[in-house]
């Protein structure tokens, strides 16, 4: 094994011994990440070994306040602490916005030395945003098992009513109690698994990155996210019954994954076009002012949408691509403008002008084809290293989690226009580019016309 997961006897979960000739720069975690049974009662001494000072704000919404902030709040109180707590109270789910910050901002005090935050996706990206604006360090209760975003350093927010991104720090401390996380509804223990299990197609297209474009593959990162995505599907049924062993390897496999990205500065191993697909729906149905439909199981469902069409691509015979009329179907500058407006909209310029490499050329374009035709058989077997659609669907069915587009309330335009759009999202690369740079995706995309 290339690298070492282990845990202190505090419960510290730590990751050693990196062995990986990738030629990138390998960064240590430096967070203290715990994962455990009961470990909230802990959180004080975690705190007292880490962090100086006794004053902070610790936040939490209505919901999470009952699961888990009163317990942190009086325990902190009763070992000395001076804690303000700031319960963000909502009659729907809590939307990471500028009220949500404004109220985290407003309980600041002059002398606030830390910034505790109790809960998931929303309440950790609301209090990060601020916590990295104060320049102060966080501690994270996690709350449920629903996505990989504890250990992010990005806040996905909410302003104006537009998705945006703001960067934010990690978390100092991380808690994630398994006596916690296992009562967490199962639909976010699905959204876990469902971000989970996208990863092995990012995985394929990182690997795919590096024949086509050379890029840097590192392999521990790869080997970490497989390794805990093995334990994952070899224990649906645990995770199902919500053990302590089926949260513990859910909660892992989110922390690890999040860790890649502190290990290697980016987010290569975690997301690529499944991500792009599930961005689009949430930006898209914004836009359009409607409820999005959550991360996790919009990953899990672009997951099931994309499986296919990578398990097609190893029969593929690159050999008799006809490469006049390739080039004849290849896209001018202004058409793909004109495209990008068509199916992104208003977020159509942000994104061209952070992704000129997609603006291609003849000769790059034929450069990567030609490399995809010599080097196919590594390409398949990247492609091979992906389970079986049978298998990631099995496991979703049997926890319950969505399966379709249609149950997240995503219309057959838009799902056919994130299956077209979902390559242009970002310049790395994805097999959804070559199969357009190989004039393919209308035979492989067939089943999502454009009008
Ligand atoms: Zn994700
Ligand atoms: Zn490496």
């Amino acid at each position: 094994m290339p690298y070492n997961m282990s845990y202190d006897k505090d419960n510290r979960l730590i990751i050693s011994d990196i062995v990986c000739s990738c030629g990138s720069v390998h960064n240590r975690p430096t967070q203290d990440i715990y994962v455990g049974s009961g470990i909230i009662y802990n959180t004080a001494a975690y705190i007292q070994k880490r962090l100086s000072g006794k004053n902070c704000v610790l936040v939490a919404d209505n919901i999470t306040w009952d699961i888990a902030g009163a317990k942190v709040s009086s325990q902190l109180k009763s070992a000395g602490f001076h804690v303000i707590d700031c319960v963000l109270t909502r009659k729907e789910r809590l939307e990471p916005d500028e009220t949500a910050v404004g109220e985290v901002f407003l309980a600041l005090q002059g002398d606030t030395d830390f910034l505790v935050s109790v809960g998931s996706g929303s309440i950790t990206d609301t209090t990060r945003v601020v916590a990295a604006r104060a320049n102060l360090p966080q501690v994270c209760i996690g709350t449920a098992p629903s996505m990989d975003g504890y250990t992010s350093s990005i806040c996905p927010l909410t302003y104006h009513g537009v998705k945006i991104h703001r960067p934010g720090k990690c978390p100092e401390i991380i808690i994630c109690d398994t006596e916690i996380l296992k009562t967490a509804p199962m639909d976010m223990v699905c959204a876990g698994v469902g971000d989970v299990l996208g990863k092995y197609i990012a995985k394929a297209d990182w690997k795919i990155g590096r024949i086509i474009n050379d890029e840097v593959y590192c392999d521990v990162c790869g080997e970490i996210v497989t390794d805990a995505l093995g334990k994952l599907l070899d224990n649906i049924d645990e995770i199902k019954a919500r053990s302590d062993k089926g949260i513990r390897l859910l909660t892992e496999a989110l922390l690890l994954s999040g860790m890649t990205i502190m290990i290697i500065g980016h987010t290569r191993a975690v997301a690529s076009v499944e991500h792009n697909i599930a961005h689009y729906w949430e930006m898209m149905q914004m836009f359009k002012g409607r409820p999005a439909p959550g991360h996790g199981a919009s990953v899990g469902v672009s997951t099931l949408l994309v499986l296919p069409v990578f398990k097609r691509f190893a029969d593929e015979d690159l050999s008799a691509l006809d490469l006049d009329s390739v080039r004849k179907g290849a896209i001018s500058r202004e058409s793909r403008v004109e495209w990008m407006r068509r199916a992104y909209g208003p977020a159509a310029q942000p994104i061209m002008n952070e992704n000129e490499g997609d603006f291609l050329n003849w000769d790059e374009q034929m450069r990567r084809v030609t490399c995809a035709q010599t080097r196919f058989a590594q390409i398949r077997q990247c492609i091979d290293e992906i389970p079986s659609l049978s298998v990631i669907e099995d496991a979703m069915r049997r926890l319950g989690a969505p399966l379709t587009p249609g149950q997240l309330d995503i219309d057959t335009p838009l799902l056919n226009l994130s299956m077209r759009c979902a390559k242009d999202y970002r310049t790395r690369y994805t097999l959804f580019k070559l199969i357009n740079e190989c004039g393919l995706e209308d035979k492989y995309l067939a089943e999502y016309p454009l009008d």
